[in-house]
């Protein structure tokens, strides 16, 4: 992780400025401060060096979708960060809770009784709990993760019983190949109902569509880190 690899960056800094320009333009548009929305760069695939440079360029929450990846990469950043936040926004396995629960400040991807309860055992061990987001299967798309849309009252209410308020709110990823606006405006109203602030939804290709239907955080990887 060395500063002179710096260069090789260096149009980071440009692209996450953008980036931030066109998120305070669109909450903007929605009548909100561009301070209600984060950017959660995510970094999965991209080195230390990486998000070393994003640091330094003012990012301080980062996205990664494997426990293993993100142990790798983010422990040692902190001592010199101490503003770092990292988020766990892939499909979880019960058997990744203990070392889930150690390294993440938002655990994205809460979707099923079996890993809540496993959150909660970890938890007990490590002496302390991350903040939580329930993942909504919000186009109920057969391979994909998340609580499907049926089951998300019943499970939200669980979840909220089971962490009190650690659960903050909801996070979805809608169907590829649909205008995302509706999932987006559905998992809004599922948040107001159960009375959750926090709503993650938007990735490179759709996040201004994301903070106009009342994302607090997007999610963006590709735009600010490149291809993976
Ligand atoms: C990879 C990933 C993203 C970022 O996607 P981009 O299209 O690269 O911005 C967002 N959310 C989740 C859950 C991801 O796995």
């Amino acid at each position: 992780m060395s500063h002179s690899t710096e260069p090789l960056y260096a149009p980071l800094r440009a692209r996450l400025a953008a980036i931030n320009d066109r998120i305070a333009a669109a909450a903007r548009d929605s009548g909100r401060p561009a301070s209600s929305v984060t950017l959660v760069a995510v970094s999965k695939t991209h080195p230390a060096d990486a998000i070393l440079a994003a640091l330094q360029a003012g990012q301080s929450c980062f996205g990664e979708n494997r426990v293993q990846e993100a142990a790798a990469k983010f422990p040692a950043l902190r001592p010199a960060w101490p503003s770092l936040r990292l988020h766990l926004i892939g499909g979880l396995q019960t058997n990744k809770a203990d070392d889930a629960v150690r390294l993440a400040d938002t655990i994205e991807s809460l979707d099923r009784p079996k890993l809540a309860d496993a959150i909660a055992r970890a938890a007990d061990r490590a002496g302390r709990l991350p903040d939580l987001l329930v993942q909504v299967n919000i186009g109920d798309e057969p391979q994909k993760s998340g609580i499907p849309t049926a089951a998300a009252d019943t499970f939200i209410a669980h979840c909220r019983t089971q962490f009190g308020a650690r659960l903050r709110g909801l996070m979805c990823i809608p169907p590829a190949d649909e205008d995302p606006t509706p999932h987006f405006k559905a998992l809004a109203a599922l948040g107001a109902r159960h009375g959750l602030e926090t709503l993650s939804m938007g990735m490179s290709a759709d996040f201004e569509a994301a903070i106009r239907a009342g994302a607090t955080h997007v999610r963006v990887g590709t735009l600010l880190f490149g291809q993976r």
